[in-house]
């Protein structure tokens, strides 16, 4: 081992916990972190410092000055970014000595196994239930551990979920509840040291799981703003029928998630464009927007603003619009745009 890496991370490999071993097995282990908003910029954070060899960054969206009391990578400057390149970008300068990719890309049943596989351990840093039955379908099928977190206003939640070891999530909740029947951030709001605290337990549990440590089987629940802690042992929770745990993936089969509003209670669509596999020239397409909203192309997703509505256009086909929770609305506003 090299002078300069024992002393990077020397405290880490005094902890009895990690020792020389456990640091070598972090610098050789792969993390792939879904979705990089409260969450999972407190993840990604946490990994890049701790050493992990090879991280990898997925998120759809860009940065927005909504995100800053909590998306502890973002500065102001960062605003109209893609996030993943923003954390990529931000965690290159705390760590040149890993492998950080940032990958503006959606997370769905078509992209699910590429973007995953090849991990050591996948980590929830996203906002819905649509993406953890997704992450739990992929990640039961290639036998990757995963970390569950949530968090809404000044609560959260977090669970280590072994491939073989059941119960998974889906064990736990067989169905994901329907839309408008829960609560999001964009509707009951989120305070910082809530996905803070989650966000440090998924790093926690990641470091154990990557150093060969055994985990448990305990829900972790708590109310930051009440101050209640609590840990339910979930290992009777186990379900014989579940579908995920006999192999059966529900969620790898659906169709893409891109005609449904992008966030629970927030009024943004998201449409995919599949038929357009190859990458969207924006300069070209930033010329054909010329004279109908204000247009900015920073390389990496070009954004149109308009009165009443903003629409983003990424390399990969994809465009957010905000503004509209309708996805029909948001179809023929492009058409309009396109023509
Ligand atoms: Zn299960």
């Amino acid at each position: 081992m090299e002078g300069y890496y024992k002393k990077r991370y020397s405290r880490q490999m005094l902890f009895q916990g990690i020792g020389d071993g456990g640091q070598e097995r972090l610098a050789s282990s792969r993390a792939v972190i879904i979705g990089c908003g409260a969450l999972g910029t407190v993840i990604a954070n946490g990994l890049a410092r701790a050493g992990i060899g090879q991280l990898v960054l997925i998120d759809r969206d860009v940065v927005e000055w909504s995100n800053l009391p909590r998306q502890m990578l973002f500065e102001e400057r960062d605003i109209g970014l893609p996030k993943a390149v923003a954390a990529e970008m931000h965690l290159r300068a705390v760590n040149s000595g890993i492998e950080i990719t940032g990958l503006a890309r959606d997370f769905n049943a078509k992209t699910a196994e590429s973007l995953v596989a090849g991990a050591d351990i996948v980590l929830d840093g996203t906002d819905n239930f649509a993406a953890r039955f997704l992450i739990n379908d992929i990640c039961l099928k290639l036998g990757i551990p995963w970390i569950y977190g949530a968090v809404l206003g000044a609560t959260g939640c977090s669970l280590t979920i072994q491939p073989d070891y059941p119960p998974c999530l889906r064990c736990l909740i067989p169905e994901p509840p329907e839309a408008g029947t829960f609560l999001s951030c964009h509707q009951a709001g989120v305070i910082n040291p809530a996905p803070g605290l989650i966000g440090a337990v998924e790093v926690a549990e990641a470091l154990k799981v990557l150093s060969g440590v055994q985990t448990d089987q305990r829900l972790l629940e708590v109310d930051l703003w009440q101050r209640n802690y609590r840990l339910v042992n979930v290992a009777g929770a186990a379900r014989f029928d579940c579908p995920a745990c006999n192999g059966q993936y529900d969620y790898l089969h659906t169709e893409t998630g891109n005609h449904s509003p992008l966030y629970a209670g927030e009024a943004s669509v998201q449409l995919y464009n599949t038929a357009k596999a190859e990458r969207v020239d924006l300069d070209e397409l930033a010329g054909r927007l010329a004279g109908q909203g204000k247009v900015c192309n920073n390389g990496y997703v070009l954004s149109l603003r308009q009165e009443n509505r903003s629409v983003y256009f990424f390399t990969d086909g994809r465009v957010i619009v905000r503004g509209t929770d309708d996805p029909a609305q948001a179809r023929l506003l492009l058409k309009e745009l396109r023509r």
